[in-house]
Parts: structure tokens; C-alpha cells; sequence
């Protein structure tokens, strides 16, 4: 693949603007000079990304995620660098003659390759004679030709290796087949994991495929789907079905609905309603709730109408209660599944449902209810508990009126003895962030002198001009880049710079510019940071000869060192 040169990265970056590259993904507002947002690389519901325009860069002074419109993008987006350049130079209208492909730029990508290789032959094992039977299950399940091509669903032949020759014929090598969860070896042959199954294929937030799940169709195997194993691009816990496609039509509608199986997602998209993901039947686990925060504020769990159902909504409500998404429930009867449900009794009655979602305190209610005979004072006393527990909780005061008001007629006790039992406790909110960080004198006069080496060839020229040693290695390392990239270039942009960081270094950025330093110096200001850094050197080489002289036993030496230590305590006096 052909490199970019700085040029071109350069000229594409400039042909953007960061608010509105930023703007296209999270809501800001503009405070004084910056624009803020709340920073999606973090857990928060503050504002705490700041966004410059006079820079072209962005910055969290919580998690200290940094860039320009570029590294933006690459983190949000979850791409390579490249990817997200060539994402930038679309907006900006600007044609990029490079081949952008998994396989160029990828860790993992001999396990693409080889799915994408499984993915086509499975898609057209479909249309073959072979897979004639498949394709008539299919129909009869209500899964038309089109939802077929949509979805990209394929078929497994029966037969026991087809899979691995091909993939062997077209070099994946070993390694990555057995790795792959596609191929296993038994007895010294490569054998074919998925056999006689239709195949639902997985796709990651990029839209690669990266797994499967597969069906059985016409036997009565016990195990009715199976899925792909965990490998090193499917993490099941990183995974939502279905995430890549419903991912525009999710931010349209503010809104994503969750389901548990793929064929809910299937059959929802198929009367029209594509906001949808699904969980694949894994508990829900942080990553996923970042991913959905990407999407919309509102989220509607729709899971199976069985008793399992009800207790993974359960489970899910209280996972997002820790965040600021505003969630929903669905529950259907009969212990359908959404998929059937709308099969079942049409698509009407389901938008209908879709319509009217609960909230997450009336679907508890409903669920601690269940089950309970609530004429037994036992069970009625432990329903009472833990609705008033679910009060507590949710600190919303004229929620707590409302419920506790029908709680008192459902149960005919008396209002005011129920509304002394909620006691309002504080929600421990899970803090992410950061914890401020104070910085001693020395460290604020690196950080300042980096931050207007950013800004100022004047102050880069003075870094240059002066003997003395930044402690801190991260510090050391990123002055002297900015002093290079000033030597090659004849300029100074912090938003070119970062093209040619790593992301440490970056992060690094993103730390200091997060200290809201003023763009206005004077020299003396300089000369006091580099001061600073003086006496703290002079400091350190003190530490260091007294410690030597403790282990020295040569009585000469001792008095070198000595002379050595007057010297720089001399200095540092000077100095001061
Ligand atoms: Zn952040």
C-alpha cells in the first residue's frame, strides 16, 4: 500500500473542520473560545471533551484522549488510522488513490481473510443444488429471498472437509484454520466445524464478518444453533449482531432496541423497523454499553417473553441504570420471542407494542409481582420490600408518589406508613474518571514549557538554545519531537504533529493541553519554567553524589564527591 505523505495528510486535515467532523457524531456547544461535548471515550454524562478550533484539536480533561479530526475518528470510529483519513477525505470531497483493505493493514488479517473466503462460499452454497433443502426451510420460516441477500445467510454442506480444501487451496495456513473456529483437526485431518447448518453470519461494529451461528435444518441435532468460538476477532462480550448495519438508523431515531437472538433482528427488519440489535444471548458487559451509548439516548430491551427473558431484562435494566440512557421494556405474552410474536400476531399488533414501551421501575414491579401469591403476608411484606428497595434507588420524588399511592391501594396499607420506609438514599454513581491530578511545581514548569512549544517557534528555539533535562521521560521524548518536527518542517501545528505521534504521545497531548494553560506567554515566563527544571535537575544530581557518598569508603573519593556537591549546591543557590 502506498504511504501518505505529511503533504497530503496535511492537506486533507485542513480541508475539514474538527467541530464539524466532531459536531457529526456528538452534540457540542460552544463555551468561550472551545466547543465541549460529553467525551464518548469515557463513561460520563459532562462535558468534559473540549474541542479547539483554533488548534484543529480535541482533548479530554478526563481521560486524556486526544487528537486531531483524524485520531477522532480512528478511535470512534473504531478504525485504522488510514481508514479514518480516507473517512475525512470523503467528507472533504477529496479522491484518495489507495487500496484500503483488511488485508493490508490489519493484525488479525489471515482470520479475515479466511472468513471472508468461508463467508462467499457458504452465501453460495445456498443456490446450489446442495442447497435446495436449506432454501425451502428458509421460505417455510418466512425468510424470503430478500431478507436471505440482506442478511448475507448461507449454508454449511454436509460434507466433512469441503470447507478446510478450499481454505487450504487458498493459502490460509494451518495456524490460522485451527485457529479460526472454522476447521478443527481430528486425526490428523483438517475437518469442517460447521456441517449441514444454515449460516447466519456475525459481523463486527466494522461489518466484517468475524462468526457465525449456525442452524440445523432438517435433523433433529440436540444442539439447534451453534455459535463460533471466542477467537482474537470474536469477543463474544464485544460483539452486538447486527451493530454495523443498524448503526445510521439508530442515531436517526435516537432510539436502539436490544433483542436477544439474531432472528429477532431478522424478523423486526423485515416489517420495516431497523433500529434493532441483538446480544447474542451473552449477558450485556460494558463494552457493548459504550457501543450502544454511540448509537441513541433511548433504548428499548426487548427480550423473550419467557421467564429467562424476564430475568435478563432484569439483569440488562440494572446494568444500564448506571448510565445516563434513557431505557425502556417490552414484554410479550405468551412467552413468544419477538420473532415470533410478530408471526404470530402480525406486524400491526407488534408496532403497536413497539409503540408503548414501559418503564424500567413499572416492568420490576410487574416482575417482583409474579409468582407471588400476594394474599400470604409473607410473600405480600417481601413484595412491598422490594418495591420500596427500587424507590430507594431511583430518587425521582414524584415517581415515588405515584408508585407508592397504588402501592397503598393495592395492598391496603396505609400511605404514609409506606412513604417513611423509602428512604432516599445517594445512587453510588460509578465515578470513571480520572482522578484530578495535582502537579508539583516541576512538573507544571514541563508542562508549560511543552504546551507553548506547541504554539511558538520562539519558544522551541529557546528549548534548543538551553542546556537542561526534562525528568520526566514522557515529557523528554515529546519536547524533542516538537523540536524536530520544527527542524524538518519550518513550522509549528499541533494538529500536523499528532500525525506523526504515537498514541502515547498523543495522550500525552491531550494531558497537558487539558490544563486550560493560557495561549498568552511573555519570555520571563519561559525562563522561570526552565528555571524550575534547572533546580529540579540540580536537585536530583544533589540526591544522587549524597547517596554515593554514603557507600563510598575511599576517604579521596569522598572528598571529590564533596567538592562535587558544594559545586552544584553553589549552583543551585545561584539558581534560585
Ligand atoms: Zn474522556
Amino acid at each position: 500500500m502506498r504511504r501518505l505523505s505529511n503533504d497530503e495528510l496535511n492537506h486533507i486535515r485542513t480541508s475539514v473542520d474538527i467541530v464539524d467532523i466532531v459536531s457529526d457524531y456528538i452534540p457540542l456547544t460552544k463555551r468561550g473560545k472551545n466547543y465541549f461535548g460529553v467525551c464518548p471515550f469515557h463513561e460520563d454524562s459532562d462535558p468534559s471533551l473540549s474541542v479547539s478550533q483554533d488548534k484543529q484539536i480535541f482533548s479530554c480533561f478526563s481521560c486524556h484522549t486526544s487528537g486531531n479530526a483524524f485520531n477522532f475518528v480512528k478511535e470512534y470510529e473504531h478504525v485504522s488510522f488510514i481508514e479514518a483519513v480516507k473517512i475525512i477525505a470523503n467528507k472533504a470531497g477529496i479522491p484518495l488513490d489507495i487500496e484500503l483493505s483488511s488485508k493490508n493493514n490489519d493484525s488479525h488479517s489471515t482470520l479475515y481473510n479466511a472468513y471472508d473466503l468461508s463467508h462467499k462460499f457458504y452465501q453460495n452454497n445456498l443456490n446450489t443444488v446442495g442447497g435446495k433443502t436449506a432454501k425451502e426451510y428458509l421460505i417455510k420460516r418466512s425468510i424470503d429471498d430478500d431478507l436471505i441477500k440482506e442478511f448475507e445467510i448461507g449454508l454449511a454442506l454436509k460434507s466433512r472437509d469441503v470447507l478446510s480444501r478450499l481454505l487450504v487451496k487458498k493459502n490460509v495456513d494451518e495456524k490460522t484454520l485451527l485457529e479460526s473456529g472454522l476447521v478443527d483437526k481430528r486425526d490428523g485431518e483438517l475437518v469442517d466445524l460447521f456441517r449441514g447448518r444454515i449460516m447466519f453470519p456475525i459481523t463486527d461494529i466494522n461489518g466484517k464478518v468475524v462468526g457465525y451461528s449456525g442452524r440445523v435444518y432438517d435433523t433433529a441435532d440436540t444442539s439447534k444453533y451453534i455459535n463460533t468460538k471466542e477467537t482474537a476477532i470474536f469477543k463474544k462480550g464485544e460483539i452486538l449482531y447486527n451493530y454495523y448495519k443498524a448503526k445510521n438508523e439508530c442515531r436517526l431515531k435516537d432510539t436502539v432496541i436490544i433483542t436477544e437472538g439474531f432472528m429477532d433482528v431478522i424478523r423486526l427488519y423485515s416489517i420495516g423497523v431497523k433500529n434493532v440489535i441483538a446480544t447474542m444471548g451473552t449477558a450485556i458487559t460494558k463494552k457493548h454499553i459504550s457501543l450502544i451509548k454511540r448509537l441513541a439516548h433511548n433504548v428499548i430491551l426487548l427480550f423473550d417473553g419467557d421467564k429467562a427473558g424476564a430475568k435478563a431484562t432484569l439483569a440488562c435494566a440494572n446494568m444500564l441504570a448506571e448510565t445516563d440512557l434513557n431505557v425502556k421494556v417490552i414484554r410479550l405474552e405468551e412467552n413468544l420471542d419477538p420473532d415470533e410474536y410478530i408471526l404470530k400476531k402480525g406486524k400491526q399488533s407488534f408496532l403497536d407494542k413497539l409503540e408503548n414501551p414501559i418503564s424500567v421501575l413499572n416492568f420490576k414491579l410487574d416482575y417482583y409481582k409474579q409468582g407471588k401469591d400476594l394474599t400470604d403476608d409473607e410473600q405480600l411484606s417481601q413484595y412491598i420490600k422490594q418495591v420500596i428497595d427500587e424507590l430507594s434507588i431511583i430518587n425521582d420524588d414524584i415517581l415515588t408518589e405515584l408508585t407508592l399511592k397504588k402501592l397503598s391501594v393495592e395492598t391496603n396499607l396505609d400511605y404514609e406508613f409506606l412513604k417513611a420506609k423509602v428512604i432516599s438514599k445517594p445512587v453510588d454513581r460509578v465515578i470513571h474518571n480520572n482522578p484530578v491530578v495535582t502537579y508539583d511545581k516541576y512538573v507544571k514548569a514541563e508542562i508549560g514549557l511543552i504546551h507553548y512549544m506547541l504554539l511558538s517557534p520562539e519558544v522551541i528555539k529557546i528549548y534548543d538554545n538551553q542546556t537542561f533535562y526534562l525528568p520526566d521521560q514522557k515529557y523528554r521524548i515529546l519536547a524533542k519531537e516538537i523540536s524536530a518536527f520544527y527542524e524538518q518542517n519550518g513550522y509549528i501545528e499541533i494538529a500536523d504533529l499528532m500525525n506523526e505521534l504515537d498514541e502515547e504521545m498523543v495522550k500525552t497531548i491531550g494531558e497537558i493541553e487539558s490544563n486550560n494553560l493560557s495561549d498568552n506567554y511573555n519570555k520571563q515566563l519561559i525562563m522561570d519554567y526552565i528555571n524550575s527544571i534547572r533546580e529540579n535537575n540540580i536537585d536530583q544530581q544533589i540526591a544522587r553524589i549524597e547517596n554515593k557518598m554514603i557507600n563510598e569508603s575511599d576517604e579521596s573519593k569522598k572528598i571529590a564527591l564533596l567538592q562535587q556537591l558544594l559545586e552544584l549546591k553553589r549552583r543551585s543557590e545561584e539558581n534560585a
